[in-house]
């Protein structure tokens, strides 16, 4: 589990106790409320009244004619009577009485009760030793006397809180009676206690406000903790699956050059681009197109991801080859719209050219995948590395392509060379002994074409040889390959060519030579003748020197019959005449 979710338990732990405290302690205060202020005013009281007691039984003390008559003999002077009788009116005692030391009243505010005696232990007990004694007792309404049961009324109780002291009368030393004060406590005691439970309920909201605002700001601090442990964790997450995704491209990139550089042709590397890019960009779909060889089109190459190529683009109507850098469509204000990209509904779109040594080359289209146009933009990062993989694989690919031609093919008129057209012809051969398919070789050499050079000069010559190779190459079908073997001579290799085919291709071949018009600057050059020589397989041999052979042989042979002709071999009479150096077809390469 992680730091925000150990917090999380924590937090909601510390409302939870926080919470049930303050419920308890709302609890207790109304307990306390309701039972607290009762016995603190009671002993409140007690101790008021218990000094009042004291002091007024001085008061008795003091005010009596002669104290040790009065209570010893029960003997009461006039104005002693009136002075306990005046003593309740001036307080709040309602019922006053006098002991002697027996504990018989002797005189009383209620004067059935003299006579009587207090035969209660705490008389003996606590009175007699000299102590005051207290109690507070509830007694019925009608034991209080002098009370105005009319304010009473509408008071659902029928009791009273009385306090009753007595106070004992010593006299030096000598315990000689003691005085009872009734008080009916009830008014006063509600008012205390109304009054306690008023500051006790005020206090304890105070307290209770205090603790519920602390508590609220502790929580608050760890709700906005626990808020920000939980974006820090996920900060943390998106980092961590940003760095996943990154290494993942960079694997895939890595993996992709890998591949790339093995490719051998342009349709298997389209291929492994395709396949490539649907992993490395799944919220698009893309397709690659490449310049022809004229540069006026570009080719679709391949799609991916339900993505579409054109079979051909004009390079003018697409916006990132015209201004040569990547086109982002969907990221301005003001866009255009590629033609190749119609039609087009709005999915926003790259086109990154796709370059080759600084020259653009072709052109990588990528567009956002319906529903994922939001994240697409995103893609560019990684698109463009791709890009540039691609564009390194294809010039790559182009710079492989150029060796090889430059390898088998002659510079001068673009045909194949000596080399190739050797190690063609090997192949022929081998597929018709295989397959018993017809094959025809025709050699060609220019008529007294060292007169026309030292003529009209060596560049007028390399015009004309040039002018040979196109139409030789223009008369070729698809299998068969036309090549220049030595300075002014020529092969054509026409497999599926009947014997009869061959002459008639060959006849025609001369003929087209013949009609061949050059200029050469402001002046038409005269026309030039060839002389041909035609050989069959097997017929005139089975291996590539002897057919070459028989085929110059009967090149010779048009020669001497006086040139500007077609013959077969071995049909004519006459040798050819050969030197020495002749006799081999290889030493006629003169290029
Ligand atoms: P023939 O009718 O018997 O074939 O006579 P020819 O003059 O054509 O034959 P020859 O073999 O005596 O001369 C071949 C000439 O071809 C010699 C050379 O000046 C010319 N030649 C060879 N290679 C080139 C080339 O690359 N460019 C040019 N302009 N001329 C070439
Ligand atoms: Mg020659
Ligand atoms: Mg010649």
């Amino acid at each position: 589990m992680d730091g925000a979710g150990t917090a999380g338990i924590s937090t909601r732990l510390k409302t939870f106790i926080i919470t049930t405290m303050l419920l308890a302690l709302t609890a207790l205060a109304g307990w306390g409320i309701y039972a607290i202020p009762g016995p603190v005013v009671d002993h409140m009281l007690e101790s008021d009244l218990r000094h009042r007691a004291v002091q007024m039984g001085r008061q008795v003390e003091s005010q009596l004619y002669d104290l040790q008559v009065s209570f010893e003999r029960h003997i009461l002077s006039q104005h002693d009577l009136a002075f306990l009788a005046l003593l309740p009116e001036t307080s709040d005692i309602y019922r006053f009485k006098l002991f002697d030391a027996s504990g018989q009243v002797f005189w009383s505010t209620r004067e059935s009760d003299v006579g009587s005696v207090n035969t209660k232990p705490y008389f003996a007990d606590v009175v007699a030793m000299g102590n005051l004694f207290y109690k507070h007792a509830e007694k019925p309404i009608a034991e209080v006397d002098s009370l105005d049961t009319h304010q009473l009324e509408g008071f659902d109780t029928n009791t009273r809180h009385v306090a009753e002291i007595y106070a004992p009368v010593v006299q030096n030393g000598r315990f000689l009676g003691a005085i009872e004060f009734n008080s009916d406590i009830t008014d006063v005691r509600n008012l205390f206690i109304s009054r306690v439970r008023l500051s006790l309920i005020v206090v304890s909201t105070v307290v209770l406000l205090a603790l519920s605002t602390v508590s609220l700001v502790v929580y608050r601090t760890n709700q906005r903790q626990l808020g920000v442990l939980e974006l820090r964790a996920q900060k943390e997450r998106a980092l961590m699956d940003d760095q996943l995704r990154l290494a993942r491209e960079v694997r895939l990139l890595g993996e992709l050059n890998e591949w790339l550089q093995s490719s051998r042709s342009l349709d298997e590397l389209f291929d492994m681009v395709s396949r490539f890019m649907t992993h490395i960009l799944p919220e698009s779909e893309g397709s690659v197109y490449v310049y022809s060889n004229s540069r006026d089109v570009l080719d679709g190459c391949a799609s991916w991801n339900g993505g579409a190529h054109k079979a051909h683009i004009h390079p003018e109507g697409c916006w990132g080859l015209r201004r040569g850098r990547t086109y982002e469509f969907g990221a301005s204000e003001i866009d255009f719209v590629c033609e190749h990209a119609e039609p087009h509904d709005g999915r926003p779109y790259f086109c990154f050219p796709i370059l080759a040594h600084g020259e653009a080359v072709g052109l990588l289209h990528l567009r956002a995948l319906e529903g994922r146009e939001a994240c697409f933009h995103k893609s560019r990062k990684l698109a463009q590395p791709c890009a540039e993989q691609i564009s390194m694989a294809i010039a790559n690919d182009r710079m492989r392509d150029q060796l090889h031609d430059q390898s088998v093919r002659d510079p001068l008129t673009g045909l194949f060379n000596r080399r190739h057209m050797t190690e063609t012809l090997r192949k022929s051969i081998s597929r018709s002994q295989q397959t018993g398919a017809a094959l025809s070789l025709i050699a060609v050499d220019v008529d007294h074409f060292k007169k026309f050079n030292d003529t009209h000069g060596h560049d007028a010559g390399d015009m004309v040889l040039r002018a040979v190779g196109g139409a030789l190459e223009q008369s070729c079908d698809r299998d068969e390959v036309a090549c220049r073997v030595g300075g002014e001579e020529f092969m054509l290799i026409l497999p599926d060519n009947t014997p009869e085919d061959a002459m008639t291709r060959a006849e025609q071949l001369r003929q087209a030579i013949e009609a061949v018009a050059v200029r050469y600057g402001e002046k038409a050059l005269p026309r030039i003748t060839i002389s041909v020589g035609v050989a069959h397989y097997p017929k005139h041999g089975t291996m590539p020197q002897d057919l070459m052979r028989a085929a110059d042989d009967a090149l010779y042979v048009a020669k001497d019959q006086g040139r500007n002709q077609v013959q077969v071999a071995g049909e004519s009479q006459i040798q050819p005449k050969r030197s020495e150096a002749d006799s081999d077809p290889k030493n006629s390469d003169a290029a």
